[in-house]
């Protein structure tokens, strides 16, 4: 490429001029310098030069390309629509221009950018999740589960090629391997060449004459699959892992995708848990509450004896140390919180009903005598006063 002088200069307008500005100036140069008017030598030449630099400048896309990029981001081999055409299938990165075009995506994109330009390169196949169903106990101590679902894997009849066996894909015969084709285009400026995928191979660069019986040319199929999952103890709901190379096919001998395993686990009757920690209420009859007492208390690891001391009130804590979940990190365990909660005893008999006049009376208080419940008490404990 010849050097081209700067579009603004062309027109002779500001870098940051406006669009009527744009106009405006080419209009004015154009009939100065139009063919059929002007006579001069290189009267045509600056036409052209006038023409394509308003060409580009007029359409906002191209401008954008050429202000962020220079000439080189209006070649036709740079995405043929300027800056919106980014990763587009056909167009750059196909070597015509030479410019160096991975130069200027990676310093542009970070170099962490998609380079899906070329449909020959090897990608990774897709990532699949999968959710397992845990019960309450399972997820703290860990459990070991074969997992059974469908995926797209590499054809076992053709090793992925997508010729029949006993036949090999071929060179594809438009693009002869390359996966690009050149095409012709008409523009205002004239011909103008640019780089498609091939439409023979889809980009491939392989032609297959004799798809394979299983896969049909694809290289993949659809099967069954089945994973060993190791589920850590101490997993939580929601939480997910990562097992590499179980999801789906690659592309182009790509590595396979990964499996994210989502954990569902199972509500308890007994226990909530918070990470490694559970809770646990203890249910206490005021009596065992005021005189004190030792009682099994269920955990996750087995029953603890727990002495609770004279006096406790409802609401009173306790803290099982190590009788919690085991914190995924590290190899200890949560701790159990125990929630004292004194249960009101109902329905006495007669008797408890004496000794607790004589508990009351004993301590100097006078309870007013409720006589027995009739057919209406009764008929309340029957709707709703379970509890
Ligand atoms: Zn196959
Ligand atoms: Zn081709």
């Amino acid at each position: 490429m010849a050097t081209k002088r700067d579009y603004y200069e062309v027109l002779g307008v500001q870098k940051g001029a406006s669009d009527d500005e744009i106009k405006k100036a080419y209009r004015k140069l154009s009939k100065q310098y139009h063919p059929d008017i002007n006579k001069e030598a290189d009267a045509e030449e600056k036409f052209k030069e006038i023409s394509e630099a308003y060409e580009i400048l007029s359409d906002p896309q191209k401008r954008a390309a050429y202000d962020q990029y220079g000439h080189a981001g209006t070649d036709p081999n740079f995405g043929a629509g300027g800056a919106g055409s980014f990763g587009g299938a056909g167009g750059f990165g196909g070597g015509a221009g030479g410019f160096g075009f991975e130069d200027i995506f990676e310093s542009f994109f970070g170099g962490g950018g998609s380079r899906q330009a070329d449909p020959k390169a090897p990608r990774q196949g897709a990532d699949l999740q999968y959710s397992i169903n845990l019960e309450f106990e399972e997820a703290i101590f860990g459990v070991e589960k074969d997992i059974k679902y469908n995926r797209e894997e590499t054809c076992h009849t053709c090793n992925g090629n997508g010729a029949k066996p006993g036949t090999q894909p071929e060179v594809c015969h438009k693009c002869h391997g390359s996966g690009s084709i050149n095409v012709e285009h008409q523009t205002p400026l004239g011909r103008v060449m640019s780089r498609q995928t091939c439409d023979v191979c889809h980009g491939t660069g392989k032609e297959i004459k004799d798809p394979c019986p299983t896969c049909h040319g694809s290289g993949h199929e659809k099967r069954p699959h089945t994973v060993k999952v190791k589920v850590p103890a101490g997993v939580e709901d929601g939480q997910q892992m990562r097992l590499a190379d179980q999801g789906e096919a690659g592309v182009n001998s790509g590595p396979y995708g990964d499996l994210y395993v989502v954990f569902k686990v199972k509500q308890s009757d007994i226990f909530d848990r918070d990470g490694a920690e559970i809770y646990y209420t203890l249910p206490l009859s005021f009596v065992q509450a005021a005189l004190g007492d030792e009682i099994n208390v269920p955990t996750v690891h087995g029953d603890v004896k727990l002495k609770v001391p004279a006096g406790t009130q409802t609401g009173a804590k306790f803290r099982l140390r190590g009788k919690g979940a085991p914190r995924l990190r590290g190899n200890t365990n949560g701790d159990q919180q125990v929630t004292v909660k004194i249960i009101t005893p109902k329905n006495l008999n007669e008797k408890q009903r004496e000794a607790l006049y004589a508990f009351a009376e004993a301590g100097g208080q006078t309870v007013t005598e409720q006589k027995e419940e009739g057919f209406f008490g009764k008929m309340k404990d029957a709707f709703g006063g379970k509890k």
